[in-house]
């Protein structure tokens, strides 16, 4: 691994304070070339993870490596400035009083004049700002900026680039553009990256590997579909994509003298559930976690649902609906079908990928 993150620990105050300490226990690594995500709500210490691989934070236990040298532990702690880590915020922060080449050069000034301006040229031409090399940050637009901001960061050729919440101040659509046009930009450039963000889709798509965070600890860090298809605790199935838990009763039935393992929600008895997934689930009650993807409408069902909310997302909707029992479920119905606030509408449950957590008591 080319980052390496074990049980880290970093808690702001004094040691002995009795602080709920910023960041816990986290376990990461990146491969060389790799992209990861964080993701979490406001506060999980996100922030505070990126700090410390910056150095710009000591860690209180575990250690952080980077090429095979550990930059922070309990003994060591490389100062920032010898890390050549390239971070880009939120906030632009660009000099305002530099243009874009000069903007961009700024960490070159260990080059000459000839090769600082041929990589200040390749740069621009990697984030697609050729010809503005002599306008003022107050001339170009957000996305522009933030462009030149990750320039700036990349023209040192740094070991390993953070990203805390760069497109944040961006309209939704600019930054899902900029997601994919910075994620090829870090490949071309072969970086490793970590990028923060709170926004799901921009995780999607940046990320080959994302981690959730909760409350200083990092719950997963897995691919993608991992964490959607597996997640592994109940806020990683809460927080990621639409969904609810619903109750289940999983029992046995002797049919024609074969045990059969049934599922039986508010939704009538999922089927289609693999059998190596049934023969693990235990027999009780248990939460199962119902996706928006896996609630189908289909007036031909006799499972009907009142529709409390509805969203619109272009291709679909997103309908919070209540069944009979006054159970919530969430369902994604293409656009087409544009139901009214209070109607009553057929659906099915179509869940393939079956996750249950035990009841809270
Ligand atoms: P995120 O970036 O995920 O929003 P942060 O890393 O900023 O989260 O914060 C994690 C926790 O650490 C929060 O409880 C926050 O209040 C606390 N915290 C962050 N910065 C400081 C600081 N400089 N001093 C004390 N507590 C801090
Ligand atoms: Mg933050």
């Amino acid at each position: 691994m080319y980052l390496e993150i074990k049980q880290l620990g970093v808690q702001y105050g004094k040691a002995g304070d009795h602080v709920h300490p910023a960041v816990a226990a986290v376990d990461l690594g990146l491969a060389a070339g790799e992209i990861g995500v964080l993701i979490g709500p406001s506060g999980c210490g996100k922030t505070t993870l990126l700090r410390a691989i910056a150095g710009l934070e000591r860690v209180s236990s575990g250690s952080i490596t980077i090429a095979s040298r550990v930059v922070s532990d309990l003994r060591a702690h490389v100062p920032p400035e010898e890390r050549r880590i390239g971070m880009v915020f939120q906030d632009y922060a660009l000099f305002p009083h530099l243009d874009v080449a000069k903007n961009i050069g700024f960490g070159l000034r260990h080059l000459d004049a000839a090769q600082r301006k041929a990589r200040v040229v390749e740069v621009l031409e990697l984030v697609g700002l050729v010809g503005q090399q002599h306008r003022y940050p107050h001339e170009l637009s957000g996305g522009q900026q933030q462009r030149v901001a990750l320039a700036r960061a990349l023209a040192p050729q740094p070991t390993l680039l953070l990203l805390d919440e760069p497109f944040s101040n961006l309209d939704v659509e600019l930054r899902e553009r900029l997601s994919h046009e910075v994620r090829s930009i870090l490949k071309a450039e072969g970086t490793t990256a970590l990028f923060v963000t709170h926004d799901q889709l921009e995780a999607f798509a940046m990320g080959d590997v994302i981690g959730v965070m909760h409350q200083g600890q990092l719950h997963q860090w897995a691919d993608a579909y991992t964490l959607y298809h597996r997640p592994a605790t109940r806020f990683v199935a809460d927080f990621i994509g639409h969904s609810v838990f619903a109750t289940a009763k999983i029992e046995n039935h002797i049919e024609n003298g074969t045990l059969h393992k049934h599922v039986v929600t508010a939704l009538g008895e999922l089927h289609d559930i693999s059998p190596n997934v049934l023969a693990r689930l235990p027999i009780g009650e248990c939460d199962v976690l119902l996706r928006a993807d896996d609630i189908v409408h289909d007036d031909a069902s006799s499972v009907q649902a009142q529709i409390t909310r509805k969203a619109f997302r272009g291709s679909e909707f997103l309908y919070t609906l209540q069944l009979k029992t006054g159970e919530i479920v969430l369902a994604h119905v293409p656009s087409h079908h544009d139901h009214q606030l209070g109607e009553w509408i057929g659906i099915r449950p179509v869940v393939d990928h079956v996750v249950t957590f035990p009841k809270l008591i």
